[in-house]
């Protein structure tokens, strides 16, 4: 998970670039690297580690031109190094990709053959080559990006500009998140939506296999069977404002401390009469489900762990938690009956989109639970939960997590209260349960001093073990993988 982002105005591109790609910064990176467009000329500046060492090359290195594209890298093929940091570049064209590309091998081979040869480890580099074989090829620039995704296997969102289309950038997707952004007098595209707000009033999602022209004047799109398509355009909403760490050390303390006052206003949400999920719940109608899959991947897919039990136990449904990575890569067998929950923070968890791709087209009802209401799955799902967390920025995942629970516990409530007997206390006493919870949060938080103490005792720990058993279980695991990850 890291960050692409091209724009292309009247302005000088390098310092807008940055900005934002500071902003896409809380998502974790490894290096970062600019491209830009000058008088027919591409360049590029890349450096391994923070921003600020992207930043010092460029103030003795300066780039000009108003066009760009910028990356901040998450490595997935080939060790963190300047030569494999983005933006790749061959002869005309520079590229910035995040996602995998799963037969860059076999390209790479084939390019090779005809003198394309890479000097990365990466996968990306073959798209830049392969895109430049096009060119060479003949053909005009979006033809050239067309017919290369059209080779690629994988998930990719990629921003492309070329030396000689001083008034062009191209955005197309398939797998991973990518957006347009209608800025003032400066177009943008980025994986993060969030991270063009300030800079952006409207903002465009491209779907799977669309290829965005990106031009002063606007932007065009053709859909993955190269046909026009008229992409609406979002104003650009009011949470995206500038997202700090509120007088606490580091995001993740803010997001720990955050967790009694968004529970709350969650779970009072989640059990309003009427309110979403007691509307998707009655639109289900759980009698006519055999089975709950409840599909995501890591801290998400703990938190289905836990819900499984609570589909089981409360509902008296058969359900059980997927890990999304194993799902997409084997043959599920799936009954038309069956009932699909997604979990996913962002909503862009690329494996965890393609299982919903897989129970989608095997006819399964969808059910996604989501931070962001704007993302993929959330508009390719039957029915969608806003998980109500707000921005999360630390790469552990705090009060998502504790919202995911508080919201597929509510949604087990109500699965639960289509089969008790009518007057039966046992629904108004789960909800009354759950709307407790953030009080206990808050009072375990309150015993921080205890906890600070026993963090010093492990600090020295060469490795740590945690245990559970029933519920606890999947808590477990999702202690030992915040330690891991922190
Ligand atoms: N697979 C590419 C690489 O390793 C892109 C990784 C990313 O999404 O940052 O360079």
């Amino acid at each position: 998970m890291c960050g692409i982002i091209a724009c292309l105005g009247v302005s000088q591109a390098a310092p807008i670039l940055l900005a934002g790609l500071r902003r896409m910064e809380y998502r974790g990176y490894d290096s970062a690297g600019i491209a830009t467009l000058d008088d027919g000329r591409l360049d590029r500046r890349r450096s391994i580690g923070k921003l600020d060492n992207l930043c010092q090359l460029l103030e003795q290195q300066p780039l000009s031109g108003t066009v760009g594209i910028g990356h901040t890298r998450w490595a997935t093929h080939g060790g963190v190094t300047v030569t494999n940091a983005h933006p790749h570049q061959a002869a005309n064209v520079a590229v910035v990709h995040n996602g995998i590309i799963e037969n860059h091998d076999a390209l790479a081979e084939r390019l090779a053959a005809c003198g394309y040869r890479r000097h990365s480890e990466t996968d990306t580099e073959i798209v830049a080559l392969l895109c430049q074989s096009h060119l060479d090829a003949g053909r005009e620039a979006v033809g050239a990006v067309q017919a290369t995704i059209d080779e690629l296997e994988g998930a990719f969102a990629l921003c492309f500009v070329f030396a000689d289309e001083p008034d062009l950038a191209i955005a197309t997707r398939r797998g991973s998140p990518l957006a347009i952004g209608h800025g003032t007098g400066t177009m943008f595209a980025a994986s993060d939506a969030l991270a063009m707000a300030p800079v952006t009033h409207r903002v465009t999602f491209l779907e799977e296999g669309d290829i965005a022209s990106l031009t002063r004047d606007g932007a065009s799109v053709i859909d993955a069977g190269g046909h026009p398509v008229q992409r609406s355009a979002e104003p650009v909403c009011a949470r995206a404002e500038e997202y700090d760490k509120a007088g606490y050390r580091h995001f993740m303390e803010r997001e720990i401390f955050e967790q009694p006052e968004i529970a709350a206003r969650a779970i009072d949400g989640f059990c309003d009469q009427g309110a979403v999920i007691e509307t998707i719940a009655n639109e289900i109608d759980f009698a006519t489900v055999d089975r709950v899959s409840l599909i995501a991947c890591g801290t998400a897919r703990h938190a289905c762990m836990v819900a499984a039990h609570w589909f089981e136990s409360m509902a008296g449904l058969p359900a059980r938690a997927e890990i999304a990575s194993e799902f997409r890569y084997r043959d599920p067998l799936l009954g038309p009956r069956d009932l699909a929950i997604m979990v996913s923070q962002s909503g862009e968890t690329a494996d965890t989109l393609a299982a919903l791709d897989h129970v989608r087209n095997a006819g399964l009802r969808t059910v996604s639970l989501v931070n962001v209401d704007s993302s993929s799955m959330a508009r390719a799902s039957d029915h969608t939960v806003p998980l109500h967390a707000g921005i999360e920025a630390s790469v552990a995942s705090t009060k998502a997590f504790t919202c995911q629970l508080a919201a597929l516990a509510a949604l087990a409530i109500e699965a639960a209260a289509q089969s008790v007997p009518s007057g039966s206390s046992m629904i108004e006493d789960r909800k009354q349960a759950l709307r407790t919870t953030p009080a206990l949060l808050a009072a375990a938080l309150g015993q921080s001093a205890a906890i600070k103490i026993a963090a010093r005792d492990l600090v020295d720990a060469r490795s740590v073990i945690f245990m559970g058993r029933g519920l606890m279980f999947p808590l477990a695991l999702e202690g030992a993988l915040k330690l891991m990850e922190l």
